[in-house]
This record gives C-alpha cells, structure tokens and sequence, in this order.
C-alpha cells in the first residue's frame, strides 16, 4: 500500500509538471485529486484495512494529498503568472513613442462660406431668421406674386407631397412672408439662410438641392439706394475692397423694380476669362424691392412701408472663389475634394 501510494505521487508529480496550460491542469486535477481519484478512493476505504495499518497508510496519504494540493496550486499559480508576462510582453508599449494626432473634422466649404456672408450682414446688423424647408403652395409661390399658371413657375418646379398643395420650398423667398408675419409691426432687416430644392436635371452646374440666402429689409422710406449700398457693401467685404458692383434690370415676381447684381470677375478683375465666360463680369444677387402686393401679404401697408429683399447662393459663390467645376462634389462626400478647403 505505501509502495502504491508513493508511485502515485510520483507519477502525479511527473504529470503535473509536463503541464503547461490551465486546460491540462484542469484534467491533470481530474485524474489526481478529485473525488473519483486512486488517492481519494484509497483515503475513502481506510476504513476496511486492518487496525494496525490503518494509522500508518493514513498518515502517508494525507501526506501525499497535501504534497499534491500544494504542487496543484503552485502550478496553478505558475500558469498565471506566465499568461500574465506573455500578455505584457505582447502588448509591450513604447511610453517615449510620440502620441498620434487626433484626426481633427472640419467644417463643410459651404458652411464656411455660409458663416462668412451671415457674419457680414449681421455686421450691418441683419439677424438671421430661420424658415421651414417644406412649404405649402401658398407660401413658396402665391402670396410671392406666382399666381397658379404664372409663367415664372416654370423655372421652379419642385417636389411634392401626396398634398399637392404642400412641397419642397423652391427658394428661400417664402421666409419673406414668415419674417413679415412674424415681426409686424416693426421694421424688419433679416437674412434667411437654407436649404432649397428643385425638379431639375442634375448636370455640373445645378443641383437638386442648394443653399439659398434671403434677404429683407422692410422700414419706412427704404429706397433702392439702400438696396445698391447693402449689395455694394457686401461685395467688398465678401470679395475685396477694390470691387466693382453693377445693376441690371430683371424680372421676379416678387420685387419691382428688379435687378441683377453683378460684381466684376474676382479671377480677372474685369479683363475677361473663362470663369466669367470673357464677359469680366460675375452675377452674385437677385434682388429688388419688395413688391407692394408682397408686403401687403405680409401685413405691411404699401403707402407707409417699403423694403427690398436679396436672394445669393453661398455655393455658387464658392464655385466662383474657387474655380470649382461641379457643383455635384458639394454632395458627393468625396474627401478629396473636402479635403481641400
Ligand atoms: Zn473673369
């Protein structure tokens, strides 16, 4: 019995260190402690030997259970501190290594552009006024004047919901209306920055969706000179202090008189090149003043109110400052072209 005892520890201590995973141990553990084991089974029967060699074989194994638990654990522990060291040697970080930058975002060109002309009129002491995108009929076209089959319609046709009567705003110009309804009685100098949509074939140079800013002045003895200082004035802080700024006459529904502002080409400074297809002149505005019928739809009286109203597109203005040939990389998320402003 004793020989058998100390060939069990023997063979259970050879075993145990051929082990090198907590799997095998695990089993190891299994075989050579458990319940079901040589050991535990011989310390279970002590109790059929005869009295005489029952203290001695006991004694001996309880010894080789204790030698066995403690070789158990040290190897238990021997593992872990292993896994450990591998871990930490694999995942070894060099603390004098410079840290990577953080890729840091930046703002869309257009919003850029967006922010500077805000910030400009807002210097002449415009605030902004924010309108919905979607608009009823009523708004985007008959209190601005385009009364159904107005031939001006033609150039807006735009998205519709199963409402036919509710759509996609085709300018910012109903906003027009709501700042009047919004502010009557007072005086009213606002711009109306967003979004706009129209039913167009997508090409280079237009979009079905683009970015539109507004903008109304309504007071007491508002001329078009007021109107042609605003226009020139934005310009030269949008453009440079040395431009030039024309007015030509142009129909909206909207406005009367009506004018197109034009500003001589950033690019050639009036000589003539492609951008401004050799005419030495770029367009930058609609604008006019308010038509009576307009304010009056608002809610101001004609006889005692006037105003003007100016209508440009920030994205056409970054495709002019920067020789941009497709309106499309707007939309087309295209980091490359991002990336570039
Ligand atoms: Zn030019």
């Amino acid at each position: 019995m004793l020989e058998q005892l100390d060939r069990i520890q023997s063979e259970a201590t050879a075993a145990l260190e051929a082990i090198s995973d907590p799997d095998a141990l695990r089993a190891w553990y299994g075989v050579h402690l458990a319940k079901k084991s040589r050991l535990m089974t011989m310390l279970g029967d002590l109790g059929k030997l005869p009295k005489e060699q029952r203290a001695e074989i006991g004694k001996r194994a309880n010894e080789v259970k204790r030698a066995l638990e403690a070789a158990y654990a040290a190897k238990e522990e021997a593992l872990r501190r292993a896994a450990l060291e591998r871990s930490l040697a694999a995942e070894a970080y060099d603390v004098t290594l410079p840290g990577r930058p953080v890729q840091a975002g930046r703002l869309h060109v257009t919003t850029v552009e967006m922010r500077r002309i805000v910030a400009i009129f807002a210097e002449m002491g415009f605030q902004v006024f924010r309108s919905r995108e979607v608009e009823s009929d009523w708004y985007n076209f008959q209190l601005l004047n385009f009364p159904p089959d107005h031939p001006a319609r033609e150039m807006q046709d735009t998205f519709y919901t199963t409402n036919p009567e509710v759509l996609l705003r085709t300018h910012t110009s109903p906003g027009q209306i709501r700042a009047m309804e919004a502010l009557r009685p007072d005086p009213i100098r606002v711009i109306l920055p967003g979004m706009c949509y129209r039913y167009e074939q997508i090409s280079a140079r237009s979009e079905i969706m683009f970015l539109q800013v507004e903008g109304l002045a309504v007071g007491h003895h508002i001329t078009m000179t007021d109107l042609k200082g605003t226009m020139i004035d934005f310009a030269r802080r949008m453009y440079g202090q040395e431009r030039q700024v024309r007015f030509r006459a142009s129909y909206f529904p909207f406005t009367e008189p009506s004018v197109e502002v034009d500003m001589d080409c950033i690019l050639c400074n009036g000589a003539g090149c492609r951008m401004c297809r050799y005419s030495g002149w770029l367009e930058i505005s609609g604008a006019g003043m308010v038509h009576p019928t307009v304010l009056r739809n608002g809610g101001y009286d004609p006889d005692e109110w006037s105003g003007f109203a100016f209508g440009m597109g920030p994205q056409r203005a970054t495709i002019l400052k920067y020789g941009i040939d497709d309106i499309r990389h707007f939309w087309a998320n295209d980091l490359r072209f991002l990336e570039q402003f």
